[in-house]
């Protein structure tokens, strides 16, 4: 081991209750050398012997724990052994990647700094942290191991990697180039995924349980969706029997894909869809003042507040196109609404919405609350985890 971090007196105690992120400020010496991606040692102030962790020298989280016990070697075995039952906690569950599946999802499997999301017999792979990055070769020989996956390819291009002081990483690991478009199955819905240039790793697999639930909720219902990429709701809520989809995106590359993934299902009644490229804020209040009136509603919007210090202004966001969007609502109609911010907690959420109904001057009551399915596992100890809330209202 190259080096030992020794934490301030007091500061061990997240560690012991399993929380994997070590603050700059928590620690207090630094004994040895590592470079960005090394594993250290973690100790308390009083000598404990903690675990093993991945230094992250230009982040605010400096360290990662890679492992809460200190005798467990960091190696080709260790990325075996937890890649392998990541995969094997999935299989359990019968999910399966010919719907898409999160393989892989960082620190709440274990593995901080590590995306992989599977569509088919292809894993894309997203390095987040100085860690994560310097293990690559053992990470992709580990998934192609526990997966028999055909090919695997890189999409390491998050904002997130600048603050560890990592360039972008794009490029095929596994298996030979393809610029194929891939295919998904969702709840019996055919949907491409451009895995190079689509958002993240080309697909929200995180709202799968929530376009089932949009499905069983848009029966003989107008539908407006709000955020839509490429359509997973708004193929949902025809695939349901809404009786029209309106969906809105600020993207034409994402409204293009959509309008392929309608053509791909023939049996949908595409005469029910209409598209529209425009910013959603601006688009909510143009449809009230053209007395458009609808009875569920999706609102997806992406991440407002990547952390706790954008929060106010996140919320003034979210305030607006909730308080927009239940004022198109005809009385008795449903409301989608979801925040994927880390830095608005599920409880402010709630308020958020709260405050955008009495703005609206609507009743609306919790009907459910939302979140990703099962290949997106939160760790007890990790709430940081739990970014995506969702919230069903009636009005
Ligand atoms: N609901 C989608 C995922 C939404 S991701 C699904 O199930 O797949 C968020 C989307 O919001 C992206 O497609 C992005 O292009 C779009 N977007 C971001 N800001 C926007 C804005 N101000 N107006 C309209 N669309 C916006």
């Amino acid at each position: 081991m190259s080096a030992t971090i020794t934490l301030h007196p007091g500061k061990e105690k997240s560690v012991l209750r399993r929380h994997p992120w070590l603050f700059e400020g928590s620690i207090a010496y630094f004994n040895g050398r590592a470079r960005a991606g090394d594993t250290v040692e973690v100790q308390s102030a009083d000598g404990r012997r903690l675990g093993r962790a991945s230094w992250s020298p230009s982040s605010q989280i400096r360290a990662r724990m890679w492992s809460f016990d200190a005798d467990t070697p960091i190696d080709d075995a260790f990325f075996r052994a937890r890649v392998g039952a990541a995969w094997a906690r999935r299989a359990a569950l019968g999910l399966s990647p010919a719907q898409g599946m999160r393989v892989l999802h960082a620190e709440s499997d274990g593995l901080p700094g590590v995306i992989a999301d599977a569509y088919g017999d292809t894993i894309v792979l997203q390095l987040t942290s100085a860690g994560a990055d310097k293990w690559r070769a053992a990470i992709v020989s580990a998934l192609q191991r526990a997966s028999g996956c055909a090919r695997i390819y890189e999409r390491s291009d998050s904002d997130v990697r600048a603050l560890e002081g990592l360039s972008a990483e794009c490029g095929w690991r596994v298996g030979a180039a393809s610029d194929a478009a891939l295919e998904i199955v969702e709840h019996g819905l055919r949907m491409e995924v451009d895995i190079f240039a689509g958002h993240k790793t080309g697909f929200y697999l995180d709202q799968r349980d929530s376009r089932a639930l949009a499905a069983r909720l848009a029966a003989g219902r107008r539908v407006l969706n709000c955020f839509c990429y490429t359509g997973g709701f708004s193929l949902a809520a025809l695939h349901g029997g809404a009786t029209q989809v309106l969906s809105i995106d600020s993207s034409a590359p994402a409204l293009s894909q959509a309008r392929r993934n309608l053509v791909l299902n023939s049996g949908l009644a595409a005469e029910r869809a209409e598209w529209l490229e425009a910013d959603v804020f601006a688009a909510l209040r143009d449809l009230r003042k053209a007395g458009r009136r609808f009875d569920l509603i999706v609102l997806d919007p992406p991440k407002f507040a990547p952390s706790a210090s954008h929060a106010t202004a996140a919320a003034r966001a979210y305030k607006d196109i909730n308080m927009n969007a239940l004022r198109l609502l005809e009385p008795g109609g449903l409301l989608l609404t979801y925040s994927c911010s880390g830095g608005v907690g599920a409880d402010l959420f709630q308020k958020i919405v709260a405050g955008a109904a009495l703005d609206a001057g609507v009743e609306a009551r919790m009907l459910a609350r939302l979140g990703p399915g099962p290949d997106h596992p939160v760790g007890l100890a990790f709430p940081e985890g739990e970014y995506l809330k969702g919230l069903l209202c009636q009005i």
